[in-house]
C-alpha cells in the first residue's frame, strides 16, 4: 500500500510546460512557444531600471498577441499590480486573471459604457473634456468612485486633453477630489533617443504635473524607460519590451526573447532554372532550385510584406540551422523558402523551420517585412499549436 501511495503522490515530471492552446502539435502548421520565464525576467529588468517608479504592464491586443490570461498570471505573480488595456473586453479578461489589480482602459469610456466600468472595477483613461463631463455625470448618478486617469497630450496629437485644458481643469480637479488616480501622457518617438520631441514632451509634462501635485503621473512606454530618470515619473507603462522587442533600436537588446515560432515543411520540391515560384510569378529560379513549402502564410500572421521578387529581397527562415530566403509571394496558408544552399536531404517533409527564435530575432523578422516587432507580434495567428513554458 505504501508503495502505491508513494507513486500516486510523486511530483509530475517537470517539462517546463505550464499550458497549451490551439490545435495539437501534430495537426498544426506550426508551433508557437511562449517563454513565461523570459517574460517575467523582462518585467523585472524594466522594474529595476525604473525604480523607484512603479512598473505596470501594457497587455492590450491580447497581450500583444501572446494571450492575456497566461501573460497577466505570470506578471501578477512577479508583483505587477497595474495593467493597461485598450478596451473593456480586454479589461474583463485581465480582471478574471488578476482580481486585485488596477486596470486602466486606454481608449477611455464610450457613451453609455460607464456601468461596465463599475462591474469590472476598471478605470477609464479620459482624453477629452467632453469625455470627462460624461464620466462625471455617470459617477454623480451612480455613486461610483472607482477612479480614472486623465490623459494630457504633450505632442503626440492623438488622444488627450490639451495643455491649456489640463491647466484650466487642474484647480477644479484638485478641489473636488475628482477621482483622477493617474495623470498620463504618451511619447511620440521614445525609441529615437536623439529626437528633440522627447525633451519637449518631458518638459511640458513636468509643468502639467506641478498643477496636479499629489496625483501620481505616468509618461514612459518601453523605450521611454531608457530615456533616463526624468522620463520615469511615478508609473512606467512598458508593453512591447516585455515581449522581447528591443526598446533601444541600434543598441544591443536588453530584453530576453520570449517567443519561438516554428512551421512545418509540407513538401520539398525542385524548380527548374528559369521557372517562377508562387502567385504573380514574381520570383524566378536563377539556377536549379530546391524549395521548401511551409505551412504558414499571411493568414497565420506570416506577413505578406516579407515576400520577395526578382528585384527585392524579403524575409528569411532558419532551415536546418541556416538562414534561407523566402522565394516569391507569401500565400494565405503557405510560404516558399529557397533551400538550395542546404546540402541535399538536409530538409525533409515534416521538418520544422524557425520563423522567429533565438537565432532569428523578432526585430529582424520585422525588418524583413518592412515593419516593426509590434505588428509581427499582434499578427501572430490562431492556427498554431501554442505552448506556454516556464524554464
Ligand atoms: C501601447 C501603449 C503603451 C506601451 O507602449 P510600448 O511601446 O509597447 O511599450 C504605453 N502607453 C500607451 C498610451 C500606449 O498606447
Amino acid at each position: 500500500m505504501a508503495t502505491i501511495d508513494l507513486i500516486e503522490t510523486a511530483p509530475p515530471v517537470d517539462t517546463g510546460i505550464v499550458e497549451k492552446d490551439g490545435p495539437p502539435a501534430a495537426q498544426a502548421g506550426g508551433t508557437l512557444t511562449i517563454d513565461l520565464g523570459a517574460l517575467a525576467a523582462n518585467w523585472q529588468t524594466l522594474r529595476r531600471r525604473a525604480t523607484p517608479a512603479e512598473c505596470a504592464a501594457v497587455v492590450k491586443a491580447n497581450a500583444y498577441g501572446l494571450g492575456i490570461e497566461p501573460v497577466v498570471h505570470a506578471l501578477a505573480r512577479e508583483g505587477c499590480k497595474t495593467f493597461f488595456v485598450a478596451d473593456l473586453s480586454e479589461a474583463r479578461r485581465v480582471r478574471a486573471a488578476a482580481p486585485d489589480a488596477a486596470i486602466y482602459v486606454l481608449n477611455g469610456v464610450m457613451p453609455g459604457s460607464g456601468p461596465e466600468f463599475s462591474v469590472i472595477k476598471a478605470k477609464p483613461v479620459i482624453s477629452s473634456t467632453v469625455e470627462l463631463a460624461e464620466w462625471d455625470a455617470y459617477c454623480a448618478a451612480s455613486g461610483w468612485r472607482g477612479g480614472a486617469a486623465l490623459h494630457v497630450d504633450t505632442g503626440m496629437n492623438r488622444l488627450g486633453v490639451s495643455i491649456n485644458e489640463a491647466a484650466a481643469l487642474a484647480p477644479r480637479i484638485r478641489a473636488e477630489n475628482h477621482g483622477i488616480h493617474l495623470l498620463m501622457s504618451h511619447f511620440a518617438c521614445a525609441e529615437e533617443t536623439d529626437n528633440p520631441l522627447n525633451e519637449r514632451q518631458i518638459k511640458l509634462f513636468r509643468e502639467v504635473r506641478l498643477l496636479y501635485r499629489g496625483i501620481p503621473s505616468s509618461l514612459s512606454n518601453s523605450s521611454g524607460i531608457f530615456l533616463g530618470d526624468a522620463a520615469h515619473c511615478d508609473v512606467v507603462r512598458p508593453g512591447v519590451a516585455l515581449y522581447g522587442v528591443n526598446p533601444t533600436p541600434g543598441k544591443p537588446n536588453p530584453m530576453r526573447p520570449v517567443i519561438d515560432l516554428k512551421a512545418r515543411v509540407i513538401q520539398v520540391r525542385s524548380v527548374t532554372r528559369g521557372e517562377t515560384v508562387g502567385y504573380s510569378a514574381t520570383w524566378t529560379a536563377r539556377r536549379a532550385t530546391r524549395v521548401a513549402v511551409i505551412a504558414a502564410g499571411y493568414a497565420d500572421g506570416f506577413l505578406r510584406a516579407s515576400g520577395s521578387t526578382d528585384e527585392t529581397p524579403g524575409g528569411s527562415a532558419l532551415v536546418a540551422g541556416r538562414l534561407c530566403p523566402i522565394a516569391g509571394r507569401v500565400s494565405m496558408d503557405l510560404s516558399t523558402i529557397d533551400v538550395s544552399d542546404l546540402p541535399e536531404g538536409a530538409v525533409r517533409r515534416g521538418d520544422m523551420v524557425t520563423l522567429i527564435g533565438d537565432d532569428l530575432p523578432l526585430d529582424e523578422v520585422a525588418r524583413g517585412a518592412s515593419t516593426i516587432g509590434y505588428e509581427v507580434l499582434t499578427s501572430l495567428g490562431r492556427r498554431y499549436h501554442r505552448v506556454y513554458r516556464r524554464d
